[in-house]
């Protein structure tokens, strides 16, 4: 995003609704953002309303209204003089918004938001069978994001236990070899407000591909959590359950459990 600062007040309302806190009054006393670590996720130009007043009509009436100790407060989800600009992204920042910007969809997926169906979805998608675990690696949140040099660094970590890469899944479609989770170099930099690995694995592999993770957590400068899938059995039990006990974990209670009232691809035997 940017601020036309032929336009830009200084009121500072877009600052509050930054999901990065990445917005900050410049020594011109006018509004700049850090462009290393904005993720384009648009919601400050979605959020705050354009009201279009010519920027001289506004600073004046701030001066004049400063005389008498007043201040001109706009809305707060209003850019008074509509300076906040959308630019035209190219190749690898429009990255950014593909996966921060909720409204953009993925085109290798066709999939919007962080480009992935997920495991959560798995009566529709079908991807997880009996005997195998879906894992889920979230990385980055809003305030924090997370720079691909770091997805990679997760990546990599993973790919030595020789684990499924899900194609359908934008990260992976980054990877220049998925044997490695080696990812393309011109991406490293590029930062996103939260991006997810998706593998497959057989479930008796699951404390293996956790402790992965604890080793790799110390590497990054972001956060992460994992989430765990597998189809329930018809007892109503869940199969990694016992996986992720003895990895030394238990399940968070917050779980969700799929009934399959989606749309089934295919029924497994
Ligand atoms: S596009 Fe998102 S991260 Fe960038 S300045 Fe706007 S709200 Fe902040
Ligand atoms: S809301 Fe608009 S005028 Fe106010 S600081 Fe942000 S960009 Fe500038």
């Amino acid at each position: 995003m940017e601020i036309d600062k032929k336009k830009c007040v200084g009121c500072g309302n877009c600052h509050a609704i930054c999901t990065m806190g990445v917005i900050y009054l410049d020594e011109d006393g006018k509004s700049a953002i850090n462009q290393d670590e904005c993720v384009e996720c648009y919601t400050c130009y979605r959020v705050c309303r354009s009201e279009d007043y010519p920027p001289w009509f506004v600073r004046a009436l701030r001066k004049v209204l400063s005389l008498f100790r007043l201040g001109y407060l706009a809305e707060v989800d209003v850019c008074p003089t509509g300076a906040l600009t959308p630019p035209q992204l190219e190749w690898p920042r429009n990255l950014r918004a593909l996966f921060s910007d909720p409204t953009t969809v993925h085109p290798g997926t066709g999939v919007s938001g962080r480009g992935t169906d997920e495991i959560k979805s798995n009566d529709v998608t079908g991807r997880l069978l009996k005997g195998e675990a879906g894992l889920v690696v979230e990385m980055g949140r809003p305030g924090t994001g997370a720079y691909f040099r770091d997805i990679e660094k997760v990546a990599m970590a993973l790919a030595k236990l020789r684990p499924h890469f899900e194609r359908e899944n934008p990260v992976t479609q980054l990877m220049v070899d998925i044997e490695t989770g080696k990812m393309k170099e011109e991406i490293l930099n590029e930062k996103v407000m939260s991006a997810i690995i998706e593998i497959k694995i057989n479930l008796e592999r699951i404390p293996e591909f956790i402790q992965a993770l604890e080793r790799v957590q110390h590497k990054i400068d972001t956060v992460m959590s994992l989430g765990i899938a597998s189809k329930c059995l018809p007892d109503g039990s869940i199969p990694h359950q016992e996986w992720v006990r003895k990895a030394g974990y238990t399940l968070s209670p917050n779980g969700k459990t799929n009934i399959g009232l989606g749309r089934p691809l295919f029924k497994e035997d």
